[in-house]
């Protein structure tokens, strides 16, 4: 065995590496390990070099980011933005409605800060030139929906993960990338460093002051899913392929550390042969104006429900097989065509989007005979197209037209101004599924983000935040307060850092 000592890249970052018969185990001895290099991670990493730490942060996948670059907005409350607004809600309300929402099955404390400190947040990231617009997400949601500003080429969430890079390489961050995390170094009752695989097949060893985890969850590993939820893996299908296979709740787990209230944040959607994500038919799924109908045929809720995402994705992962179907009518069809869109997919398909595309993609779809899109000239044509009783769908049909003439929807009061008559020429049929947007839940946390044992213990040296930890929403996602997934996740990090950097400090 060959031991070589050389100087890392990162200032005061020290390598050791030991070369195996079997590889190299490279050894780094820093303050900070940071584990996931997304918006939690980002945010820790800053905050930790800001204060004069030395970090490594390792990142799994060749980019950074992860599910963080997609999202749109983030969650605050009492925000300059708001102000500019002349936007009354209050911390107080958005706390309460929170708690109210979640029938205080989260963490209280933890919440509170979260919400008192929100807008502080936004602050903290406008010194990076992040810059936000504060809208509503849907007509029945408050503004608390903090859209990111398009900065340089990079959009949405890109253009967040993009700043806190700049300023994190700037500060001197380490970042190992195509380095996944496989377990904690755990020693004399405290975590003391973290061990990763990189992509040449070598040992990484981190010995650290702490590590701050944020893996992102296990949204992409349908096993977990089996496993620490109540939902099937298989039906219940992620919205992009982003390996968030939940390493960081496990690497948790395996030093003893509590874990609570793993879920999934759903949103309906489809797929199929010859449907384009995020298409022109996608979109469809998403209008208030459908007709939803399960497997029997029958008509189960009221379809506004498609303008509060997670809602839509419980009514529709409760039924028969876990699927639906939207129908619309031409006249449905040529409305999102010409006029634009009622509901927006986030602001990934904006509202008021004109589907210009559709009879193209209907086109494709047909000729593909593709499974999740449907077109018949009536509704008994229409029964047999998507294997459904033509006499239940007939009846669903028929009273929802009578509904949208009299006004009045008697089976599931869907507000009178998206009740329109569905029998205005070709009839159109898109099966409607569950996805989730990211799992939620996982390891339990104090306020200060440090990790806890199932004494509530914290355990020392370990921080969690993100979609890793749990103590936030209840068995649903809290739509009204519209972007707080992503708010709490570059909150905590923040947070987290905070906390560890007082730990380091102080030598304890
Ligand atoms: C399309 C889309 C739109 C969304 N829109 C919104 C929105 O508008 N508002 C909102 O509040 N939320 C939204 N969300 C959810 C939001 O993206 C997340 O809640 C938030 O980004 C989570 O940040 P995170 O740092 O916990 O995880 P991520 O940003 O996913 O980062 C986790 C990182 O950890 C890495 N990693 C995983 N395992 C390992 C390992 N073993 N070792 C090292 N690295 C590892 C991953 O590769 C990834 O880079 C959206 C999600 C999606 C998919």
């Amino acid at each position: 065995m060959k031991i070589s000592f050389k100087k890392a890249f990162t200032l005061g970052v020290l390598a050791f590496v030991c070369h195996t018969a079997y590889g190299k185990t490279i050894t780094y001895d820093t303050d900070l390990a940071v584990v996931g290099g997304g918006s939690v991670g980002l945010a820790a990493a800053v905050t930790g070099a800001e204060a004069g730490l030395h970090v490594i942060v390792l990142e799994k996948n060749p980019y950074l980011g992860g599910s963080s670059n997609f999202a749109e907005g983030l969650f605050a409350v009492e925000s300059d933005y708001q102000r500019g607004k002349s936007y009354g809600l209050t911390k107080d309300q958005a706390y309460e409605h929170i708690m109210e929402y979640s029938h205080f099955n989260n963490n209280a404390a933890l919440e509170r800060e979260f919400v008192d400190e929100s807008a502080d947040n936004l602050r903290w990231l406008n010194k990076f030139g992040v810059e936000f617009n504060v809208v509503q997400i849907s007509p029945k949601e408050p503004q608390t929906w903090h859209l990111i500003q398009t900065r340089q080429q990079w959009v949405h969430g890109a253009a967040l993960v993009t700043a806190l890079q700049t300023a994190a390489q700037k500060d001197g961050v380490k970042f190992m990338m195509r380095t996944p995390a496989q377990s904690l170094i755990y020693e004399k009752g405290r975590v003391s460093g973290v061990r990763a695989k990189d992509h040449k097949g070598n040992d990484v060893v981190i010995n650290a002051k702490a590590v701050i985890i944020g893996t992102g969850g296990f949204g992409n590993s349908p096993e977990k899913i089996n496993e620490w939820t109540h939902f099937d893996g298989k039906a219940f299908r992620p919205t992009l392929p982003l390996n968030k296979t939940g390493d960081g709740i496990q690497m948790g787990r395996d030093v003893g550390a509590a874990h609570e209230g793993e879920t999934l944040m759903l949103h309906p959607g489809t797929q199929g042969k010859g449907i384009v994500p995020l298409g022109n038919i996608y979109t469809m799924t998403w209008q208030p104006a459908n007709i939803w109908v399960n497997a029997h045929g029958d008509r189960f809720v009221d379809e506004t429900v498609a303008f509060s995402f997670a809602h839509a994705g419980n009514a529709i992962g409760r039924q028969k097989d876990h699927y639906a179907w939207a129908i619309f009518d031409q006249a449905e069809l040529d409305h999102a065509k010409n006029d634009g869109i009622d509901n927006g997919v986030g602001v990934l398909v904006p509202v008021m989007t004109k589907l210009s595309n559709i009879d193209n993609e209907i086109k494709n779809a047909l000729a593909v005979n593709s499974e999740s899109f449907k077109q018949a000239n009536n509704i008994e044509q229409l029964a047999k197209e998507i294997s459904v009783p033509v006499k239940n769908l007939k009846q669903a049909y028929e009273s929802y037209n009578y509904a949208a003439k009299t006004h009045y929807d008697e089976a599931f009061n869907k507000d009178r101004v998206w009740l329109h008559p569905i029998d205005n020429g070709k009839l159109y049929a898109v099966k409607l599924m569950p996805y989730h947007f990211t799992s939620v839940g996982g390891l339990r946390i104090n306020p200060k983000m440090e990790v806890v044992n199932t004494d509530d213990a914290p355990i020392k040296g370990l921080y969690a935040g993100g979609n890793d930890v749990a103590g936030l929403y209840s068995d649903t996602y809290t739509l009204w307060a519209s972007g707080h997934a992503f708010g709490f996740a570059t909150y905590s990090g923040r947070k987290a850092a905070q906390n560890a950097i007082n730990e380091i400090k102080s030598g304890k």
